[in-house]
């Protein structure tokens, strides 16, 4: 926005009011890390990967297949390779999955069902929420609800809205399709409850962080300035890090990953060490994030 713009007032001439009840929209409330994990862990593990395959490409209305060959990928080559490493460590994850590529993949997403694994909302086709009237954005919901729940067999709990961007009637939506969880927000490392306009929702968070997301360090788009800057070992140690700090504070670690981005052969291998790392620590409960956000909810405000 220009500063000269006169249809908008700047942040600086805003009213104490008007700041207030932005800030008080959709807020972190009370705490919902619980005194102690499932039979007694020590810390809890919540990997998930969102599926976003061709949306990424589709998204922006481009149709270039050399790109769509890039989301392609993400279906083809690294799913199989993911749930492989998942079924031989015994862990079950979350998969976040637009509605978009569910329809063009649907043999792909009952296969992740089929494995014990968790099929969550991630909008319609990749959209950017803050972008849309109130009316799209419920009617896209909606629709990307009805489509997983067909698909899986049984209808979503949770949602990440896509690239984390929550707009100011995201929460309203949320609540008017009965959702459990939201896993879009990053007010805390530990699960809480989310708060609108002050009043308690009931609506689990399950905070995220770019930190804690594999995109930011290894995503690669030739028509922008995003590029993999990191190298995998680097991006290991971080992870790494922060798994052990949730050890220390007896807390969640939770990991956003894309198939297209860790599912190939130079960063499966980090995820495997990574895996590997976190079973030699005793006391790792590896969840869902549906398993989290029950548990919660049933045991969290012991150390709320
Ligand atoms: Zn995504």
């Amino acid at each position: 926005m220009s500063p000269h713009d006169p249809d908008r007032d700047p942040s600086w001439a805003w009213a104490e009011p008007r700041w207030r009840r932005a800030v008080e929209k959709v807020r972190a409330g009370r705490s919902l890390h619980p005194a102690r994990w499932k039979d007694g862990a020590r810390v809890c593990v919540a990997l998930s990967f969102d599926s976003d395959h061709e949306t990424s490409t589709l998204r922006e209305g481009s149709v270039s297949p050399g790109r769509l060959s890039q989301g392609q990928y993400g279906s083809r080559a690294a799913v199989p390779r993911i749930l492989g490493l998942l079924r031989r460590h015994d862990i079950r994850a979350s998969f976040f999955v637009p509605a978009v590529v569910a329809l063009l993949h649907p043999d792909e997403q009952r296969r992740v069902v089929d494995e014990g694994h968790e099929l969550a909302m991630h909008g319609w086709i990749h959209e950017m929420t803050s972008q849309l009237t109130e009316t799209v954005e419920r009617d896209l919901m909606r629709r990307a609800h009805e489509a997983l729940a067909k698909i899986a067999g049984r209808p979503p709990v949770g949602v990440r809205v896509p690239s984390w961007d929550f707009s100011p009637t995201t929460l309203g939506l949320i609540r008017e399709l009965g959702l459990l969880y939201d896993s879009s927000l990053m007010a805390d490392d530990e699960p809480y409850e989310i708060l609108e306009d002050g009043e308690p929702t009931g609506i689990v968070e399950l905070p995220v962080e770019w930190i804690k997301d594999d995109a930011p360090y290894l995503g690669m788009n030739r028509a922008s300035t995003i590029r993999p800057y990191t190298p995998p070992s680097a991006v290991l140690e971080i992870f790494q890090a922060e798994f052990n700090g949730a050890v220390n504070e007896g807390g969640l670690f939770l990991l956003t990953m894309h198939p297209h981005i860790i599912g190939h052969r130079s960063r499966i291998a980090l995820l495997a060490d990574l895996i590997r790392h976190m079973k030699s620590v005793d006391g790792v409960w590896f969840a869902t994030h549906e398993e989290v956000a029950r548990y919660c909810l049933a045991h969290g405000s012991a150390a709320g």
